[in-house]
């Protein structure tokens, strides 16, 4: 196995969005890569600049030019944040970590992913939904490894490089995926514990049709977990979120969103078949 994992191929999916950048805030920047965002918090005082999260495989390149029109000529960030170690969130990564040199921190029980020790489960292909989680066995579960570059988040909940934020444990769509809170501004960097995009269906992933929605069903494994974790973050009552897949939403249509997830998580989220529903592995 390579460092990237022996399947990492690049992925011919794209949305609408792909290329596109958006000052979500003055100091947040996001990008979408092909069908999934990476997101930059910017010090407003040090200037310095964490990503969050690496894209899809191969677009390491891409995201040293998006860092480097948006902040300058060589300029990198302090760290990458990682909410969780998919390989449509750690694409870049190897290649990142390779020209940056910079600290990449994630959940511990994200680290075995993340350092070549241990494969997610299969996705499940067989999982109710549209198009996209059809082709999802195309999709790499393989672990990459970037060897002593991880970091494990503080135990204290504190986000390095970026003071102000916090990070919860959101598991369930994977073991160690956490979300980024600001309490300050109700700002919330939900990964895929909730998607604004309806992640399965091909067509929706396109078009970026905005809805609330679940964590993309063919990586989930544990659906109890997934709902605990979105009743967490509807609690905090976030003003701004910013998912993994999506474009960011905000106020009205993010509570009002976000309190019918939480009211219709069996229904809507959890799929009626597939291979990790009831928490049988078949
Ligand atoms: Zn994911
Ligand atoms: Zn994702």
């Amino acid at each position: 196995m390579n460092q990237n994992g022996a399947d990492y191929e690049y992925i011919p999916a794209t949305s609408v969005n792909s290329g596109a950048g958006t000052e979500v805030l003055p100091d947040i920047y996001c990008h979408t890569i092909q069908i999934v965002n990476i997101c930059f918090v910017q010090d407003p005082e040090t200037k310095s600049v964490v990503l969050i999260d690496a894209g899809m495989p191969k677009s390491a390149d891409k995201i040293i030019a998006v860092t480097e029109e948006r902040f300058g000529k060589n300029s990198r960030p302090k760290a990458i944040i990682l909410t969780h170690g998919h390989f449509d969130h750690v694409g870049g990564l190897v290649d990142l970590v390779k020209h940056w040199n910079v600290p990449v921190y994630a959940h511990k029980l994200e680290l075995p992913f993340l350092t070549g020790k241990k494969s997610y489960p299969e996705p499940d292909p067989s999982v109710e939904g549209g198009l996209v989680a059809k082709a999802s066995s195309m999709f790499p579960n393989e672990p990459i490894d970037i060897g002593s570059s991880i970091v494990e988040l503080p135990a204290d909940g504190s986000v390095p490089e970026m003071p102000g934020c916090k990070w919860i444990h959101t598991p369930g769509h994977s073991p160690g995926h956490v979300s980024l809170y600001r309490e300050s501004d109700r700002m919330l960097i939900a990964g895929d514990a909730f998607i604004t995009v309806k992640q399965d269906s091909l067509y929706k992933v396109m078009v970026q049709e905005r809805e609330i929605h679940g964590p993309p069903r063919y990586f989930t494994t544990d659906w109890e977990a997934a709902k605990k974790s979105v009743q967490t973050l509807e609690a905090l009552k976030p003003a701004i979120a910013i998912t993994g897949h999506g474009e960011p939403m905000y106020e009205e249509e993010l509570s009002e969103g976000l309190k019918k997830l939480v009211k219709t998580f069996d229904q809507t989220a959890v799929p009626d078949f597939g291979r990790y529903v009831d928490g049988e592995q078949k």
